[in-house]
């Protein structure tokens, strides 16, 4: 029984071996693979696969952030970002629409974007925003519900803004540093109670992206060097039957037209002391 054994496990053994032995593809392949070159990605393939032209490459992140949040007093609210540099900076809220479709068209193109969540419409699916983060992109603060936070008392606005801070480090692992306040709705209070929470800033928007189209708070229609753009996670039922990934490119046309390139908010923005 043991002799039987040990024959049945040699031939095994010369079979494991045979698979190893390098074919005579395998060593060419062996040969060529150090002195190849390395893949230079096509940027103008990649983005005509969705319809697009590549925008401007981004700049290096400044070394010194130009924008730096104190830690102590009233939360600076912002809209922009004090740079000569033409950057904007993408932000989309709320997490409604997941479309697998936007996280390959991020995962292709490589546009920076920071996220706003609202804790009541992502927690059917956290883990949807899970590899939008490992692209780079942070997740920040839009409250637990999605309140006009100025008509709640600071205790109010301090359960929506810490609840969902709890809640999204909790699930993407980080602590949120920012906050977008519903509607661009705040008050004192909301700066009260978002420095509680452990929030720095308090960020708003010059432009927000509507179907096709971008809205401007400048009269004469124009994009200006470290600009906020919103735009929001909405899908066919919210945008009268265009996919969020058609609305996302119609938004980087206008922002190429205009001669932008697309930087990281968290780049640019940050603690006076890290
Ligand atoms: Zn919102």
């Amino acid at each position: 029984m043991r002799a039987f054994r040990v024959v049945v496990g040699a031939g095994l053994l010369v079979a494991v071996l045979g698979a190893c032995e390098p074919s005579e593809a395998g060593k060419v392949a062996r040969t060529v693979k150090p002195s190849a070159t390395p893949v230079v990605r096509d940027e103008a393939a990649v983005w005509g696969e969705w319809g697009l032209k590549p925008l401007p490459p981004a700049p290096e992140p400044p070394v010194d952030k130009p924008l730096k949040l104190g830690r102590k007093g009233p939360v600076k609210v912002f809209d922009r970002v004090p740079t000569e540099e033409r950057v904007v900076f993408i932000t989309i809220d709320d997490g409604q629409e997941k479309d697998p479709r936007f996280v390959q068209m991020l995962t292709d193109l490589k546009v920076p974007v920071t996220m706003f969540l609202t804790d009541n419409v992502i927690q059917d699916d956290y883990a949807y925003f899970k590899p939008l983060q490992a692209l780079g992109n942070h997740v920040q603060n839009h409250t637990l519900t999605h309140p006009v936070l100025p008509i709640l008392g600071l205790d109010g606005q301090k359960r929506e803004i810490c609840g969902n801070q709890k809640v999204l480090t909790k699930q993407y692992g980080t602590e949120p540093t920012l906050l977008r306040p519903p509607y661009g709705r705040w008050n004192w209070a909301t700066q009260q109670a978002a420095r509680e929470c452990g929030i720095d800033g308090i960020v708003m928007w010059r432009a927000s992206m509507q179907i096709h189209d971008m809205q401007y708070d400048d009269v004469n229609k124009k994009l200006h060097p470290g600009d906020i753009l919103l735009a929001h996670f909405r899908g066919p039922e919210q945008l009268k039957g265009e996919s969020m990934t058609e609305m996302f490119a119609h938004m980087l046309k206008r922002i190429r037209k205009q001669g932008f390139a697309v930087a990281r908010l968290e780049d640019y923005v940050g603690r006076d002391v890290p």
